[in-house]
């Protein structure tokens, strides 16, 4: 069997095609706050990718970079600025942020309603309680929105969830499990027993571990439905910058499932495309209360 591979790019595409209608339709402009702390290179990547789909879309956005050593308390006052700034409906704060800060208490001070990452407790709690109509995190509504996409069916599917990250893989689980999704999740984390049992037994698989290439073709279920969330950098010597990015999936698992993203080229840009909906959402939302 080969995979059909779910081509994150276009699927992204699509979605923008879509948000275009909405930003038009709305008579605010959406604006975007990203908030980044220090020198991380892979950061800084992110940030541009991210403000070059604003650009895209004609969605505003503020780019506000700080350098490593600044204390904490800068940032606080900078969020309640935001917060109180009626122009803007969106305040993301790019992680990793430097040793000193306080990531979480950070998140907990961004309007729940300018929350575009989905992090603040606010909107966490809101998807246990089964309301998907608020800020959901991006990767994992990334993967949802992908795997509505390439018509996967998911109602009493068996599907493990390799990784159970508040931002990722918890938050991917509940979406899953959700009512309307319907899969029977399995949530595989560090102190599982038996990894590779409990993948053979899934239909579907979402790696979100952080292992180059963990999950093996033998882990896998003929025909299951595997995608890959991981973004890991591993040495590679026949590159001329001596680097590739690898995914959580080894490749050759293409040769096993029926479907499959790839890294790079799947989850990641569905990631920037649910951030920019996440922004028109919230500019909808400010728009409806004026
Ligand atoms: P994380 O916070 O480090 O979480 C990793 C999870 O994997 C943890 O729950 C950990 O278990 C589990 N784990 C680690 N080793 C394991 C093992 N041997 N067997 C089973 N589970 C294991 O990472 P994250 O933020 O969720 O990100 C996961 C991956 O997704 C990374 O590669 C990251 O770069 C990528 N990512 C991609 C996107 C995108 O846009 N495509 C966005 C976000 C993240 P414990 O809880 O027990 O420690």
């Amino acid at each position: 069997m080969t995979a059909v591979m779910l081509d994150g790019k276009t699927c992204a595409a699509d979605l923008e095609e879509n948000l275009k209608s909405r930003i038009k339709a709305c008579d605010v402009t959406p604006h975007l706050a990203v908030i980044i702390v220090g020198d991380d290179p892979a950061s800084h990547v992110y940030v541009r990718n991210k403000i070059r789909s604003c650009e895209r879309l004609s969605i505003k956005s503020t780019h506000l970079e700080f350098p490593e050593n600044t204390p904490q308390i800068d940032i606080e006052k900078t969020i309640q600025q935001l917060n109180d700034d009626d122009s803007l409906h969106g305040i993301l704060i790019q992680s990793p942020l430097p040793s000193h800060m306080d990531e979480e208490s950070l998140t907990d001070l961004i309007d729940p309603e300018k929350d575009v990452d989905g992090f603040h407790p606010t909107n966490l709690g809101r998807i246990v309680q089964g309301r998907l109509d608020g800020m959901i995190p991006c990767t994992p509504a990334g993967v949802m929105e992908m795997l509505r996409w390439g018509n996967v069916e998911l109602s009493g599917k068996k599907a493990v969830v390799i990784g159970r990250s508040f931002n990722v893989g918890m938050s991917q689980s509940l979406l899953l499990a959700a009512k309307g999704s319907d899969a029977t999740v399995t949530i595989v984390h560090s102190r599982t027993k038996d990894v590779q049992q409990e993948c053979l037994a899934a239909d579907i698989i979402i790696a979100a571990v952080g292992r180059p290439e963990m999950v093996q073709p033998s882990w896998v279920k003929e025909g299951a439905v595997v995608i890959d969330v991981g973004i890991n950098r591993v040495e590679d010597a026949t590159r001329e910058r001596g680097w590739r990015l690898a995914g959580d999936v080894h490749p050759d698992v293409a040769n096993i499932a029926s479907i499959m993203s790839p890294v790079p080229g799947g989850v990641g840009p569905m990631t920037v495309a649910m951030l920019m909906a996440n922004t028109v959402t919230a500019a909808e939302r400010f728009s409806q209360r004026k």
